[in-house]
Formats: structure tokens, sequence, C-alpha cells
């Protein structure tokens, strides 16, 4: 229940309307997003459905610091010690709490409409330490290899990754998934999105989970250069 496999070892968790992510190895975990507010008590279940104590979870690593992404960050930090890592643009936000910067919305009508009904930059987060700062083309050394892509445009500080080589590529909100590849709700600068997202479909990867919508299991890169072309 909430608790979705992705492939080997990588787990899809539904906290709120915006998706976690957990990676599993060497024993370690590392989640990557913290979703809404109130939803530590999923993270911690799934940490038990695995056999794992909380204190497993070493690693919560961020796609960027919007409020659906870190809600529950504070209380997963308190219940698990895990050491977190976000892009130095955002880690201010994260650790303020708010508020956050103004995107415009997105073009599309579920895009419109969901951006009138849940985004709200002034929307206040419990602020929490960002322990290390991540930058563009860094290989993080933990689940087995995390290499962080930025991806600006939606938000300047996001951050996509490759997973393990090619096996997954975690996209955050460069793309949704929720009726098949769309843009995300809203653009900080739409233009840079749009160069996110050809940065994206021009890598090669199996799998691909969101921060909000559908995981892709088999072909993805190529769905996403379809989407670009
Ligand atoms: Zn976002
Ligand atoms: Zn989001």
């Amino acid at each position: 229940m909430g608790m979705n496999k992705i492939t080997e070892n990588a787990w899809l968790l539904a906290l709120g309307n915006a998706n976690a992510i957990l990676l599993q190895h060497g024993g370690e975990l590392t989640l990557i997003d913290a979703g809404f507010p109130g939803k530590a008590g999923v993270v911690l279940d799934a940490i038990a459905q695995l056999g794992k104590r909380p204190t497993d979870l070493k690693h919560l690593v961020f796609t960027h610091s919007h409020p659906d992404h870190i809600g529950s960050a504070a209380a997963i930090v308190r219940a698990t010690g895990a050491r977190t890592y976000m892009h130095a643009v955002d880690a201010p936000l994260a650790e303020s709490g708010g508020p956050f910067r103004p995107m415009t919305a997105a073009r599309g009508l579920v895009q419109r409409i969901a951006f009138r009904t849940v985004w709200d930059p002034n929307e206040q987060m419990e602020p929490f330490k960002i322990d290390q700062h991540i930058a563009d083309a860094e290989t993080l050394p933990l689940a087995g290899g995390l290499h962080a892509i930025h991806v600006p445009g939606h938000d300047a500080g996001q951050l996509a990754f490759l997973w393990q080589g090619s096996r997954l590529l975690i996209a955050g909100d460069v793309f949704t998934n929720i009726f098949g590849l769309a843009d995300p709700i809203g653009f900080e600068d739409e233009a840079e999105g749009r160069r996110s997202q050809r940065k994206l479909a021009a890598l090669q990867f199996d799998r691909a989970v969101f921060g909000h919508g559908n995981a892709i299991l088999s072909k993805a890169s190529e769905r996403f250069r379809r989407k670009m072309r």
C-alpha cells in the first residue's frame, strides 16, 4: 500500500499527490524527495516493510525545494537522522521553509487548474538544514551512484538524477506523467524549462519516475525523445 516497485531495489512512494523514490543499496536506504506535510509515516512504513530500521535511511536527496517535495522533510530527518542534499540555489528555501520563488502557470488546461488549486508560493513549510549542496554533473557516492543533472526552468535549483548508469531517471518536475508526458504546473522561466526537457530527452535511460504521475517502466528515453521532437 502506497509503495510500488519500479525496478530491483527502487520503489515509488505516494506522499499525497507527490511521489518520493526509495532506493536500497548495500543495506543503506536513500530517499529522494519528501512529499507534502504529514507524510513521514508513509516513509517509515515503507522502511519497515523492507525489514529496515528508521536509522537505515542514511540519505535524503531533493530534486527541488517546492512545498510538495520538502513538506515532510523535517519530520523524516527527526525520525531517521538522514543526511540531506540539495542544489545550492534551493537550499536557502528549505532552510527558511519559504516563501518560495514565483512561477507562472504552464499553458495546458490541467496545468492551469492545478496551478490555481495547489500552488501557493507563500505557503510556510517546516524548515530543515541542508547538510550538503549538489552541483550539476556531480555523481553522489550513495545508492550505488546517483548522477545529478541541473534542470532549471520549473525551479532554478532543480536537479534530475540518473541512478546506476542508465537504469532509472528521476525526472522531478521537469515533466509530469499524469495523463501522459506533459509540462509541470508552472515555470519560473519557460525557455529554460524547455532546454531542460531537451537535455533529459538527449539522455539514455530505461525507466523514469516523476514528482507527479505514473512511472514509465520501459523504453522511457524513447518516450521523452518522441515528446520533444
Ligand atoms: Zn515543483
Ligand atoms: Zn512538484
